[in-house]
């Protein structure tokens, strides 16, 4: 396993984990003064910005870009509002293009409203992924389905575990052409009995294509905002990292903290120091 003490190149900072408090300029410097190596931007913090402006920023600043965060939720309660979603999907492909990402990261939507019919809203993932993976490989656009902690079925994303992920990579993409495929975050998949084995399979079909850092906190006050910082919980990271270096991912570290009460209460210069420190030391 890479030694990332001294290696901020190898590491990105997701830009959700500073709390959205600058405009992405000043991230884009921030991020770049601390010495990381890549960047992995929202599409809320381009509404209204030029993106090719924006992507000449980021190169002008030496950073590559981890990933471009993310799809719009496929499942929908009405066809119209399946093919807006296919139809902003597009337009965010377009962007990551523009951004020079190494993927788009697909969070694919829980149960549509008012439904309780999960293997429909899977199915309508499977639909809505196969038409944007057939507009993403013409983009050479490679697609990551980042499955989601299954306490987020409802509402985010009813594909929960990465070997859900990586059956439905097998269904849409059987030649293995490394269009799509997976972003491992530790956040959600820390906890499967079956992780090691599945990361394995992931890089073996060449599907490896992010890696999300944080860590799991006990007690955990907030669904979705109230990530730790690593080393602050729970997860065996070195372990998880290993098992994927392992496998064969060479991409980014990327650290992605939503913490509402904590980490985006601080200073963007202080978080950034000490994602560094514990990158270097825990991970
Ligand atoms: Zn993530």
């Amino acid at each position: 396993m890479k030694d990332l003490n001294g290696r901020l190149d190898l590491c990105s900072i997701n830009t959700a984990t500073l709390g959205y408090q600058l405009p992405i300029g000043q991230t884009i410097e921030a991020v770049a003064r601390a010495g990381f190596g890549s960047i992995a931007p929202w599409r809320r913090e381009l509404e209204g910005e030029s993106v090719k402006i924006v992507s000449r920023r980021i190169r002008d600043a030496g950073l590559g870009v981890s990933g471009y965060c993310r799809s719009s939720y496929i499942t929908a309660e009405s066809t119209m509002q399946f093919s807006n979603a296919i139809e902003d999907n597009r337009r965010a492909i377009d962007e990551a293009v523009e951004l020079g990402a190494r993927c788009f990261v697909m969070v694919v939507g829980g149960l549509p409203k008012q439904s309780k019919d999960l293997a429909a809203a899977r199915q309508q993932v499977h639909d809505g992924m196969a038409q944007l993976l057939e507009y993403a490989s013409e983009q050479k656009m490679p697609l990551a389905i980042e499955p989601l902690h299954p306490m987020y079925a409802a509402d985010r994303a009813c594909i929960n575990t990465l070997q859900q992920a990586l059956d439905l990579c097998d269904a849409l993409d059987p030649s293995q052409g490394c269009s799509v495929g997976v972003a491992v975050d530790l956040y959600h998949v820390w906890w499967d009995p079956d992780l090691e084995a599945q990361i394995k399979r992931a890089g073996r079909d060449k599907r490896l294509l992010g890696f999300h850092l944080c860590d799991w906190l006990v007690p955990t006050n907030d669904m979705l905002l109230d990530r730790g910082m690593m080393g602050d919980g729970v997860i065996d990271i070195r372990s998880i990292r290993h098992w994927t270096e392992a496998a064969g991912y060479a991409g980014s570290m990327e650290v992605e903290i939503f913490s509402r009460d904590n980490w985006w209460q601080r200073p963007v210069a202080e978080t950034l120091a000490i994602c560094a420190e514990r990158l270097q030391t825990v991970c």
